[in-house]
């Protein structure tokens, strides 16, 4: 019997290396990873934490991940948020729930997910094979070429992520494998990344180093609000980073694809107030503590409008024309087409014999732990799902 190969030791690897032989157990599973050790990019997630999912519902989940969100909703029925706590917590690595339901490990430490994987990986007798560049795919013979070598598998499954932070080891390989045996790579664009304004106030650095809890930032089409994020923001030297930014990202980019214009964005700073509120508020500067809006920003704002400083403060125009790009990117927008994938399996419709999960699938979703969900539970029903016919 041939084995059942994985290539890429990340976290949709890694769980569909689990997953396969938890299901197949008399199949030799190999993980195949060119670093020297396994969750190169996931030690750095999270700030060296790992937001490893969020504690909410997959129906709500799935509104997270803006592209090709709907294509999960059967694998993370299948594996989804509760399931990914249970393995952590039954493997005794406690987790513990943040704002925005983000879940991270007790001890902040990326490391101890990566390790809580690989000890599972241990126990499960998986061969792993480090330091092992994947560079061909030889479908017709069911063969993957390592250097000089070459290994017959019976199932192959291809996780090997997007094209961010390639000194992690993703560079986009596994897209071009993919192309070769037929697969289409959509248009692939950085994703999560911070927002570049040209506007004067960035350039003055006049709100730089500003940071704020919940504002709600719109994206215009046009004049039409596109979407609206509430979350933290932070004003940089450049423009605007933090959690709305990079989740703003994704609808900025899609417009910019298609217009050489700026994109106008709007920020309410105190989202929680109707103008009218304000107004009749008697005593404003408690409010704008109650609210955490500093006092550079109101002073900025009555500098700018006058009378009209409110107004400002619930509506703050801004222009952004680019991105920081796949230097600054969390996520890939874009992989291999997810037409072409079975989405209650995870194998290709053009070769069953291959399959294919995490960032390496055209799906990005937004930074809080939605993206190693995506990971882990396409990861899982890759594994659960190949073809050993
Ligand atoms: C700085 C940063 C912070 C992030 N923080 C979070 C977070 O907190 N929460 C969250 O949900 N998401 C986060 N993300 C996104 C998340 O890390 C990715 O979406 C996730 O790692 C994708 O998992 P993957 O297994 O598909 O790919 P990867 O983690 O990229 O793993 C792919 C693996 O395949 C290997 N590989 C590639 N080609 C080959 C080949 N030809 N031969 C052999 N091996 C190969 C690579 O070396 C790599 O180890 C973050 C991303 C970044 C960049």
């Amino acid at each position: 019997m041939n084995p059942i190969i994985i290539i890429g030791g990340g976290p949709a690897g890694m769980m569909a290396a689990i997953s396969a032989k938890l299901h197949h157990k008399n199949y030799d599973v190999i993980l195949i990873e060119r670093n020297k050790d396994l969750g190169t990019k996931m030690k750095l997630t999270g700030g060296g934490r790992c937001n490893v999912t969020a504690n909410m519902p997959v129906d709500e989940v799935i509104e997270y991940i803006p592209k090709n969100g709907r294509f999960l909703y059967s694998t993370l029925n299948t594996f989804g948020p509760t399931d990914i706590i249970d393995f952590f917590e039954q493997m005794n690595c406690k987790l513990k729930e943040e704002d925005h339901f983000r879940m991270f490990p007790q001890s902040n430490k990326a490391q101890d997910i990566v390790d809580t994987l690989k000890n599972k990986i241990r126990s499960l007798n998986i061969q792993v094979r480090l330091n092992s560049f994947v560079t061909d795919v030889d479908v017709e013979h069911k063969k993957i070429v390592i250097n000089d070598e070459s290994f017959k598998y019976q199932h192959l499954i291809i996780a090997t992520g997007g094209i961010t932070l390639p000194q992690t080891g993703s560079d986009g390989t596994g897209h071009r494998l993919a192309k070769k045996f037929g697969h289409s790579i959509t248009k692939l664009l950085p994703a999560e990344v911070p927002l570049v304004s040209n506007d004067t106030f960035i350039h003055d650095k006049t709100l730089q180093g500003l940071s704020f809890k919940d504002v709600s930032l719109s994206v215009y089409d046009g004049k039409k609000i596109k979407k609206t994020i509430t979350h933290d923001l932070l004003i940089t030297h450049f423009g605007l980073s933090g959690p709305a930014a990079l989740r703003g990202s994704f609808y900025v980019l899609n417009l910019l694809e298609k217009s050489d214009e700026p994109i106008n964005l709007s920020i309410d700073f105190i989202p929680k107030l109707r103008l009218e509120e304000l107004e009749k508020a008697n005593q404003i500067d408690e409010v704008f503590k109650d609210h955490n809006v500093p006092k550079r920003l109101v002073d900025y704002c009555k500098d700018k409008a006058g009378i009209n400083y409110l107004k400002m403060l619930k509506d703050f125009s801004m222009t952004c024309y680019t991105t920081r790009g796949f230097p600054a990117a969390f996520v890939t927008n874009g992989g291999v087409a997810v037409k072409e994938v079975d989405p209650k399996t995870m194998v290709s419709k053009i070769n069953p014999y291959i399959s294919f999960c995490g960032e390496v699938l055209d799906i990005n979703a937004f930074t809080g732990g939605f993206n190693i969900t995506s990971a882990f539970s396409t990861g899982f029903t890759a594994g659960k799902n190949v073809n050993l016919f």
